[in-house]
């Protein structure tokens, strides 16, 4: 499709009635079979590894071990774990209902039609891939909308998915930039899956709710690690010079802000230079994928220097496509722009605190809510901090990011990271709507119901007994309401029928 013909409401509003139809078809066949369809793509993706991981490598320009670790593998996993999962978590439940023995329903998933997936350039493929995965096996077809940065890494996972043999039309990927998004929304969709910065959140918010359409967001996040002075620091250094560079720092969940226990501060901050000397910015953090985000990167350090903070490592480019990992801080970084707003590179602000409440408060003082790590030895201490951060994922002793890697976790944010879950049973709800269908037990007995026509005093006591008898809480007040309730009824069956 033409960037033109992207752009063409009819164009789009046909291409969705398309798929529409596809799902109608795709939803009927039973969630074991749609499993059994999916099974292949293991295959596919263990046989194209190397090519998959050389697209990546290419057109995001992440460090090959982060391709195949973060992408290709969380891929696996997650496929994994939802052919396993989809037939229970996607099962009928029956449910009876209290007060009508007779009467029970019947609990369905059932999938929203078409979901529009518009997806990020920083983890190209694993983010996609997990969207469609769920949405697929939930019964739903799919149009991808990959960013403009990665655009044959989209086109490459609906080839991977093509070894399944899906029906035709069942995912799709339609290209072009934020343009194209936004009129792919206004093409209405039947949900949609978005992952991107908050700004464009808010527009897609915005517009989807103008048909209503569902949204599920996962946003941006300015992620923190706490420290404590009882942790292990060598360990707690190690995983903040990787949590705050990997691919470049280019992470929702990179770790943007460091807060620690004052009375080792200083030392740790020695221990995570040391740590970010040994990196090498080439080889281990891989490319800045946008250049865009220089403009970025230099704002939030001028406006460090600017407040006299101290730069105590890096701060520099290699070259136009490589920054080294940066450590901020000193008196003042709270208020930095480093410190609150997503830098998107591999920039961390440390910062110290006196006790545990402090670091509590400190982490939440943000709007966003993604990830958190606490290192500390006292897994007691830890639960307790973690309890009480606003923030969708906690870990302890490692680090947040990490836990997009285990499919069986879902992902997702509070505040300004979004909502919504991708990953485990609950990125997989996510892909349905709930339909509920109350039938009777025994076919043939349907009496009349005592709440309908005619209103008159006889019913009106049969409804105040059983008011009581579903408040009541105890014994004696149960058995008060159960003989007013039956004192009713009997007078209930013999008035004369007027409706
Ligand atoms: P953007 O918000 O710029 O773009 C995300 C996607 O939305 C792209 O495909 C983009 O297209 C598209 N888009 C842009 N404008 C619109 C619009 N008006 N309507 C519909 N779609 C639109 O984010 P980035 O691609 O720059 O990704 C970085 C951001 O994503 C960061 O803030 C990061 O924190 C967040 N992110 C969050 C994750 C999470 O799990 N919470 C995971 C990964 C990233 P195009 O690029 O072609 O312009």
């Amino acid at each position: 499709m033409t960037l033109e013909d992207a752009l063409q409401p009819e164009v789009l509003s046909d291409r969705i009635q398309a798929a529409r139809s596809v799902a109608r078809t795709w939803e009927t066949e039973p969630v074991k079979a749609r499993v059994e369809r999916l099974r292949p793509l293991f295959a596919e993706i263990l046989a194209r590894k190397d090519e998959i991981a050389d697209l990546i490598c290419v057109e995001n320009g992440k460090p090959r071990v982060e391709a195949v670790g973060h992408e290709i593998t969380t891929c696996l996993a997650n496929l994994d774990f939802l052919l396993r999962r989809a037939p229970a978590v996607l099962a009928p439940r029956k449910q009876g209902l209290k007060w009508l023995p007779h009467r029970q329903a019947m609990i369905t998933r059932r999938a929203y039609g078409v979901v529009l997936v518009i997806s990020p350039w920083n983890v190209p493929l694993a983010i996609p891939m997990g969207a469609i995965l769920s949405a697929v096996l939930a019964g739903n077809a799919v149009i991808l909308k990959p960013s403009e940065i990665t655009p044959r890494i989209g086109d490459l996972v609906v080839d991977l998915l093509q070894a399944c043999h899906l029906p035709p039309g069942l995912v799709q990927v339609i290209h072009g930039d934020g343009q194209v998004g936004a009129a792919l929304i206004e093409a209405r969709p039947d949900k949609v899956c978005f992952t991107g910065s908050v700004a464009t959140g808010r527009r897609v918010m915005a517009a989807a709710a103008q048909h209503p359409i569902p949204v599920s967001l996962e946003l941006g996040g300015v992620d923190a690690m706490i420290v404590c002075e009882d942790a292990d620091l060598e360990l707690a250094a190690s995983a903040a010079a990787w949590g705050a560079t990997f691919n470049g720092g280019q992470v929702c969940a990179s770790v943007e802000r460091l807060l620690v226990h004052s009375s080792i501060a200083e030392h740790f901050g020695q221990l995570l230079a040391d740590k970010l000397e040994r990196i090498d910015p080439v080889e281990d953090l891989g490319r800045i994928t946008m250049p865009r985000q220089k403009g970025i990167y230099d704002q939030h350090l001028a406006d460090a220097r600017e407040r006299g903070l101290e730069i105590s490592f890096g701060g520099d480019y290699l070259d136009a496509d490589h920054m080294g990992p940066t450590l901020v801080q000193g008196p003042g970084v709270l208020d930095s722009r480093v410190y609150r707003e997503e830098t998107f590179g591999p920039v961390v602000a440390l910062v110290p605190f006196t006790d545990d409440s402090e670091a509590v408060r400190l982490h939440n003082d943000s709007p966003y809510g993604l990830t958190a790590s606490v290192f500390t030895r006292s897994r007691r201490r830890a639960r307790s901090m973690a309890g009480q951060l606003r923030t969708g994922l906690v870990s302890i002793n490692d680090i947040g990011a990490t836990l997009h890697g285990h499919a069986e976790i879902p992902w997702g944010g509070v505040g300004e990271s979004g909502f919504g879950r991708s990953h485990g049973d609950e990125g997989l709800l996510d892909a349905t709507w709930v339909q509920v269908i109350e039938e009777g037990r025994w076919n043939g007995f349907e009496p009349k119901r005592p709440w309908w026509y005619p209103y008159d005093h006889r019913q009106m006591a049969l409804i105040n007994g059983f008011t009581e008898l579903t408040g009541a809480r105890c014994t004696r007040s149960r058995l008060r309401a159960v003989a007013r309730l039956s004192k009713a009824a009997v007078a209930m069956a013999t008035r004369s029928p007027r409706s």
